[in-house]
């Protein structure tokens, strides 16, 4: 396995090639995390000699980084796979590899279906891509690398070694945990990412300092349970609260925002680190996923709505202007209209500042997929009732707004208008104002002026 034990100035440089030997594509879909091992396949891509290409058609090697949390993209990946096969009858030389969650679950359909496919690799394996790339390339014949680490609650000795020549940009996503240890009856994540691990705290810093360095001002931490980061570390337990403290002081870095942090394990320690450390963003996504207990309780979600509202209430007074966001899952198996109601009456409750809205999707593999199902007619309608609901409360939520002053990010031009700039507000509101793009990169205050659904636009 790749992934040995880094110690800061040990990381590797694998930029060295020069010499171009082809063109490399990933397709990505799913989560950030996904997103986040794509630029990682990237990077590994380019330490070989490849350079990006422009469509997937035309490259040397093409790598689809997978997602199961849905059937959906799991069909696109097998219709996309379908398309390249055309081109890899054309070029025999192509390299076509499968990664991501639907590799780590169903490798062997995927060869069976796809013949064409040179490798399928597991999600804890990134790091081994580009020997498999180097393998196919010489030896050419079906590789398969899926090891996950499977113990639960081991003291984690060995993490994915990650490509650490990243490029210079604003944001950028940082990993500091893989798997869960959950079990989330709807959830297939455990089964795909393995068990939970957190990357030892000494790795994380060295990587948001070369960032800082590069010019990141704003690093967000990707985690299936962010907050419950740092136990079984062979270095003893580090709380989350104590990271977000540590990045903090890595000079350059303006803003710290987390992803996803699990109710439970969502602790005081951390409320008080959002309310004083100022480098940490006032704005916490945390799923709720149902509004009613028994639906809770089937999902194995271990908190119910009562807990769920203490969290809620600790933050809005340690930091009023605190910007909620939430998931939320409709049409779980066995949903009675009473516990949908009672998800409609949270929403009002807590009246979140924007929220993911699915309808559940059965994975197979997992506990609720065996359940009773609610007919895909009721939970369509009542995800038209939660989003009309949702989309009410957010409007209502950023017309209240309108007159605010907030610190913004400046990204750059609006994709749709570039007359305008955008950038994120502490409290995670967008914001859409006139300005010099020169502005780029800087902290600038807007004022707001007229609100919309998905955020506010204003005046520097
Ligand atoms: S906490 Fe639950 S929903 Fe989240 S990744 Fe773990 S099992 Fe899945």
């Amino acid at each position: 396995m790749a992934s040995s034990l880094l110690r800061p100035g040990s990381l590797p440089n694998l930029s060295g090639t020069k010499t171009v030997r082809g063109t490399y594509f990933v397709q990505t879909w799913g989560c950030q995390m996904n997103e986040e091992d794509s630029e990682q396949m990237g990077l590994y891509l380019q330490s070989l000699g490849f350079v990006k290409a422009s469509s997937p058609f035309e490259a040397h090697v093409v790598l689809l980084n997978t997602c199961s949390v849905r059937k959906k993209p799991e069909d696109k990946a097998f219709s996309f796979l379908g398309e390249l096969r055309p081109f890899k009858a054309a070029r025999p030389d192509m390299v076509i590899g499968v990664a991501g969650c639907m590799a780590q679950l169903r490798a062997d359909e995927i060869k069976r279906r796809n013949p064409h496919v040179d490798f399928v690799v597991g999600t804890a394996q990134v790091a081994s891509i580009p020997g498999l790339v180097e393998e196919v390339l010489q030896k050419r014949r079906f590789i398969k690398r899926m090891e996950l680490p499977e113990r639960k609650g081991a003291v984690v000795t060995e993490v994915p070694q990650r490509h650490v020549e990243r490029g210079g940009k604003l944001k950028a996503f940082v990993p500091i945990q893989y798997g869960c240890d959950k079990f989330c009856t709807f959830c297939i994540v455990p089964t795909t990412r393995g068990r939970e691990r957190s990357r030892p705290t000494e790795h994380i810093v060295e990587e948001v300092r070369r960032l800082a360095e590069l010019g990141t001002k704003e690093v967000t931490l990707l985690g299936q349970t962010v907050n419950s980061y740092g136990k079984n570390l062979a270095e003893g337990r580090v709380p989350f609260s104590q990271l977000l403290r540590l990045l903090a002081g890595v000079p350059g870095i303006e803003r710290l925002r987390y992803t996803s942090p699990y109710p439970r394990d969502f602790k005081d320690d951390l409320i008080e680190a959002i309310r004083d450390v100022p480098q940490v963003m006032e704005h916490c996504h945390m799923p709720l996923q149902a509004g009613d207990d028994g639906l809770l309780s089937r999902m194995k979600r271990v908190y119910t709505v009562e807990s769920f509202a203490q969290i809620v209430n600790g933050l809005r007074e340690a930091v009023p202007w605190i910007g909620l966001t939430t998931d939320i899952i409709v049409g779980f198996p066995g949903e009675t209209d009473s516990e949908f109601q009672a998800t409609l009456a949270a929403m009002e409750r807590f009246r979140f500042d924007g929220a993911f809205m699915f309808r559940y999707s059965p994975r197979p593999g997992t506990p609720a997929a065996e359940m009773t199902q609610v007919a895909t007619r009721v939970s369509g309608l009542r995800l038209e009732k939660l989003i009309e609901t949702q989309h009410r409360i957010q409007l209502e939520k950023n017309e209240a707004l309108v007159g605010q002053e907030f610190e913004v990010l400046v990204e750059g031009p609006t994709p749709k208008n570039p007359s305008l700039l955008q950038g994120y507000s502490r409290c995670f509101r967008m914001l859409h104002f006139p300005g010099d793009s020169g502005l780029k990169g800087s902290l600038v205050t807007v004022r707001a002026t007229e609100p919309h659904l998905w955020g506010l636009v204003g005046t520097v």
